[in-house]
């Protein structure tokens, strides 16, 4: 592996790529529940970070948690969105959802739900039915991914992507993988369709085996453990629930894993856009904030049919918060 030489004015050779240099570790103490159902902790989220992490505004990392069996349901009833797209990753258990769009359906280990709610949806996320009588492990990932200004107001679409649909490619001595959820790895497309350009590799990595990973020059990168341990461009391991945050500079980084470890990869152009979220708005603006909170109220995103959730709350006084 090539370290790139900083202070050199000679551009790598042709067979050998600039490192993007590890810029921190995210380290988060957060835990909360979101509705009875998802106990989470937030790696990363718009208010600190949403000019480095842009496209990606949040990570929710669920689980991973053992639930006991129950007839109940178990999750978040009926809630809004508008302005960015909800990606759930699910690792163990069952997601259920629908939403005002006529989107809807049930993901299991391996699948994924990758839902623009742009203009704007209602939708409820539960724990599948089956898995709740059954109880056991769950465990899933939901990233929220921006829009930019011109797509924001654009119709909802709902993509359910099943395991069956990623592609796998190898890496390094073969005991690693990559699953190409969106964009694109040696060749592998994903098969998420995305407004901006993303790379979100489900990664498995094996002790003892590294991996060059290319990641375009000028992207945001940023490398999410979620179980194991893993060292990049040879320094600092990074721990679960850690995230990595790279420089854009740079084509590659290098994972030397130090544990069996699970991890995303996340990578995007940043979008340069002023960032105003409240709750599950994110906009551009505090007036374009004020009209989604009175589009939401006044029922312009829909409801759902024989929802049972209590509606959320969401006072106009509220101060959103805002990022540069
Ligand atoms: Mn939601």
């Amino acid at each position: 592996m090539h370290e790139h030489d900083e202070g050199t004015a000679m551009a790598p050779a042709n067979d050998e790529r600039s490192t993007k240099k590890l810029r921190c570790i995210q380290r988060s103490v957060d835990r909360h529940w979101v509705g009875n159902g998802f106990p989470v902790r937030t790696l990363f989220a718009y208010p600190n970070l949403g000019p480095v992490l842009s496209p990606f505004l949040l990570l929710d990392y669920a689980g991973p948690a053992e639930f006991a069996p129950t007839t109940e349901r178990r999750g978040v009833g009926e809630h809004p969105h508008r302005g960015f797209e909800t990606v759930t990753i699910v690792y163990a258990g069952e997601v259920e959802h629908r939403d005002s769009s006529g989107g809807g359906g049930k993901i299991g280990p391996g699948d994924v739900q990758w839902m623009t709610a742009a203009r704007g949806v209602v939708h409820e996320e539960f724990h599948g039915r089956d898995f709740a009588r059954r109880g056991g492990r769950f465990e899933m990932v939901q990233l929220w991914v921006n829009l930019p200004a011109r797509d924001k107001m654009a119709p909802p679409r709902y993509q359910s992507i099943s395991s069956s649909e990623i592609p796998t490619v190898r890496l390094g001595g073969g005991r690693q993988e990559a699953r190409v959820i969106a964009g694109e790895l040696a060749g592998a497309k994903g098969p998420a369709k995305t407004f901006t350009p993303i790379h979100v590799w489900d990664l498995r990595l094996a002790s003892d085996e590294r991996t060059d990973l290319a990641v375009p020059d000028g992207y945001t990168t940023a490398l999410v453990v979620l179980r194991g341990a893993v060292r990049v461009n040879g320094a600092e391991a990074i721990q679960a629930a850690e995230v990595g945050l790279f420089d854009r500079t740079g084509e590659t980084i290098c994972v030397d894993s130090a544990k069996d470890a699970t991890a995303l990869l996340l990578a995007g152009v940043p979008i340069e856009e002023p960032i105003v979220g409240h709750g599950p708005f994110v906009m551009n603006t505090t007036q374009e904030i004020r009209q989604a909170i009175a589009d939401y109220q006044s029922g312009k995103m829909g409801h759902l049919a024989g929802a049972s959730a209590k509606p959320l709350v969401l006072g106009v006084a509220a101060t959103p918060t805002t990022t540069r």
